[in-house]
């Protein structure tokens, strides 16, 4: 076992950083108070070969390993945490479950322009009664000549405002064996969207309203039977929600180390008081110990899709740590940690949401629980046997 980066690894890193340092440094602050996608860097990142990293080259991707999406998404959110969620939709959002499962034609339509950072796809998997219980989801898909028509809705798709494309969960049938996905076009007759509400991070998203909807053969992504798949495709989604949420803590921690080495009060800088270095040495060790776990996943996956296993494990730790690290950030910077002049308080609103996103803190127990116990616990009410 060999705990050091490779030479290629470090390389990697250090280019990813030199070009966040370069074009994102400076508006850091403002970028992290748009509500919008931020296109701009996408473009950029497009230029630089920072889309689609773990996309074949054949595909028009980089070829690369999870853990160098991971490399990426933590140097690019250790400059500007907002411009993170760029490499999350280009490397481990639903354009990766697409990736994964699109056909020839499919890729041909839409993967350049993912790609290019001209468009982008989000997520609707989430619906007002089916959250944590997302196989209740009841958008459903009816046969209609070769294609089908969908009727139903979505909640809380990210990025809703902005993007072209959405991969749509549904239902073509009863059960589990029922669910598969399509893709929609925003321009597509019958699908609508609904005014755009604020998350506590900013940013916006907008209910997605289905009427009969028709969806030609050709945009069916996974038929029935394809919901296994789907959240095998989202587990490299929640890496990427793990490995932000832990660099942007480190952002925070890294502000907060900078101000109490500066700040002084009673005569003295704040980082001479015990009180406070030992959040710090708190803070580093949930940083390591996050960063092992993270790493652990990305790894064991190498170019595929990562475990169920190791993927609750660190999306579970990784949530927590980031956000009790930008909370202790928050703590020891006093009045200004906690004022929108800094980048804590977007950090802490910002890891907030991902103990609730891809999969709450406590569903990921649970799966761990399973693993734990080498047995399923279903979650849903036991059947009373008819007397
Ligand atoms: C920032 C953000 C971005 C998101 N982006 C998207 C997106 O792009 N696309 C999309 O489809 N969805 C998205 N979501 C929605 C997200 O997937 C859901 O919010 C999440 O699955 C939880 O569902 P819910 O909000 O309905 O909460 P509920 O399922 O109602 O859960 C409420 C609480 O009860 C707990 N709970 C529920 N069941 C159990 C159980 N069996 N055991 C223990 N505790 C339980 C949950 O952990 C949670 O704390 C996003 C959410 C957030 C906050």
């Amino acid at each position: 076992m060999d705990f050091q980066l490779t030479e290629e690894q470090r390389a990697f890193q250090d280019a990813v950083r030199g070009i966040a340092e370069r074009h994102l440094a400076a508006d850091n602050l403002a970028r992290a108070h748009k509500s919008n996608y931020p296109f701009d860097v996408a473009k950029l990142f497009s230029k630089h070969g920072m889309m689609g990293i773990t996309i074949p080259e054949e595909d028009g991707g980089q070829g690369g390993t999870l853990m160098d999406a991971v490399l990426a998404i933590e140097q690019v959110a250790l400059v500007c945490p907002r411009s993170a969620d760029v490499i999350q939709s280009g490397s481990f959002g639903p354009l990766r479950t697409f990736a994964e499962y699109a056909s020839k034609n499919q890729k041909n339509r839409y993967l350049d322009k993912l790609l290019k950072g001209q468009m982008i796809i989000a997520l609707g998997m989430t619906e007002a009664d089916a959250g944590s219980a997302v196989t209740d989801l009841t958008t459903t898909a009816q046969p209609d000549g070769e294609g089908f028509r969908v009727t139903g809705g979505k909640v809380f798709t990210s990025n809703s405002p902005d993007a072209d494309l959405f991969l749509v969960y549904v239902r073509f049938g009863k059960g589990i064996d029922g669910i598969g996905s399509v893709l929609m076009d925003r321009n597509m007759v019958g699908f609508t969207l609904g005014q755009p509400s604020q998350y506590m991070n900013g940013e916006d998203w907008c209910a997605l309203y289905f009427d009969d909807v028709y969806i030609p053969p050709e945009n069916i992504l996974l038929g029935p039977g394809g919901f296994k798949k789907q959240i095998s495709g989202f587990n490299a989604e929640r890496i990427g929600n793990a490995a932000r949420s832990l660099a942007v803590g480190e952002f925070a921690y890294n502000l907060a180390r900078e101000h109490t080495v500066t700040r002084k009060q009673f005569g003295r800088p704040l980082c001479e008081f015990q009180g406070i270095q030992w959040k710090f040495a708190d803070m580093k060790i949930q940083i390591e110990a996050g960063r092992l776990l993270l790493y652990r996943a990305a790894v064991n996956a190498d170019r595929g899709l990562p475990s169920a296993e190791d993927t609750s494990i660190a999306k579970a730790f990784c949530n927590k740590a980031g956000f009790d690290i930008c909370n202790e950030a928050m703590q020891v910077m006093g009045g200004t940690g906690y004022s929108q002049e800094s980048l804590v308080e977007y950090c802490f609103r910002k890891s907030r949401g991902w103990q609730i996103a891809g999969g709450s803190t406590e569903m990921m127990k649970n799966r761990i629980a399973e693993i734990v116990f080498e047995r399923r616990f279903s979650q849903r009410p036991r059947k009373v046997p008819s007397s």
